[in-house]
């Protein structure tokens, strides 16, 4: 039996990078699963043909996780489209890396609307469906915990934010037996933070394991979370960075 089976998956950001490898995992867990993407449709319609490929139940939605309304709508068409939520994972984000005197006002908002504003609408809606066992699973970051370098503040910031919303919220859900944990990447080879070029080598040379990681393996710890044999962890942030905040 598969360990997410009659599950139901809503991956925020799913269309490339981490998102996409988790959306694929939890589907090959068992989990039917619903993405969200901003721009780019075809990426997303090629990770939910490569799930249903594969024997599993994907859709794509168009939810620019800046819009509350939008990021609300995504929770309420998933539950529409198989019937209930049993999984949130908030991936989605975005950095503006530059020296903080130079960030602009705008830019600040992005980020924050991003990675903060959009976490907060999805994760209410969301609760207003989910039961008893569920989870909800934040994609923040190491540098939530240890700012390794510069040019990240308000990212940084953000993502520190993501920390204490996952540890505050698992004490007002944890009497309905929903855990709310973070998981935190550290360098990981995406679009957002390609594993080549001059950005990549002090970030590289920061982990315990000097590389990159794969999408997959912050996937698989994802995995875990979402799965039954994490019923006991909530609160926590849990740091797959390759001993970079070591
Ligand atoms: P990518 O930029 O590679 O992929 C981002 C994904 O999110 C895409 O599917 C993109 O879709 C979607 N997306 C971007 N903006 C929005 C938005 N406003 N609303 C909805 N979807 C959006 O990022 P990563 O995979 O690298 O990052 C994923 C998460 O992991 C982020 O929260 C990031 O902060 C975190 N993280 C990443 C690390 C890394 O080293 N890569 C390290 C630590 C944390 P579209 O193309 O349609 O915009």
């Amino acid at each position: 039996m598969s360990k997410l089976a009659n599950k139901v998956a809503l991956v925020t950001g799913g269309s490339r990078g981490i998102g996409a490898a988790i959306a694929k995992r939890l589907a090959a867990d068992g989990a039917s699963v619903a993405i969200t993407y901003a721009k780019d449709a075809s990426a997303a319609s090629a990770v939910v043909k490569a799930i249903e490929v594969s024997g599993g139940k994907a859709i794509a939605i168009q939810a620019d996780a800046a819009d509350a309304g939008a990021a609300k709508d995504a929770v309420e068409k998933t539950v529409a489209t198989f019937g209930r939520l049993d999984v949130l994972v908030n991936n989605a984000g975005t950095a503006i890396p530059k020296p903080f005197e130079e960030a602009t006002l705008e830019e600040m908002d992005r980020v924050l609307d991003i990675n903060i504003r959009g976490v907060f609408a999805t994760t209410q809606t969301a609760l207003k469906h989910m039961t008893d066992g569920s989870r909800i699973i934040m994609i923040g970051s190491a540098v939530g915990e240890r700012a390794v370098a510069p040019g990240l503040v308000p990212y940084a910031a953000t993502k520190g934010a993501v920390k204490m919303f996952t540890q505050a919220l698992s004490r007002e859900v944890g009497s309905r037996g929903i855990t709310v944990n973070n998981v935190q990447p550290g360098p990981i080879d995406t679009d957002l933070n390609p594993a080549s070029g001059d950005w990549a080598v002090p970030q590289k040379a920061a982990t315990a394991l000097n590389r990159y990681g794969h999408v997959e393996e912050i996937a698989a710890m994802v995995a875990f979370i979402a799965g039954p044999e994490s019923s006991y962890i909530t609160g926590a942030n849990l740091t797959v960075d390759g001993g970079m905040n070591a």
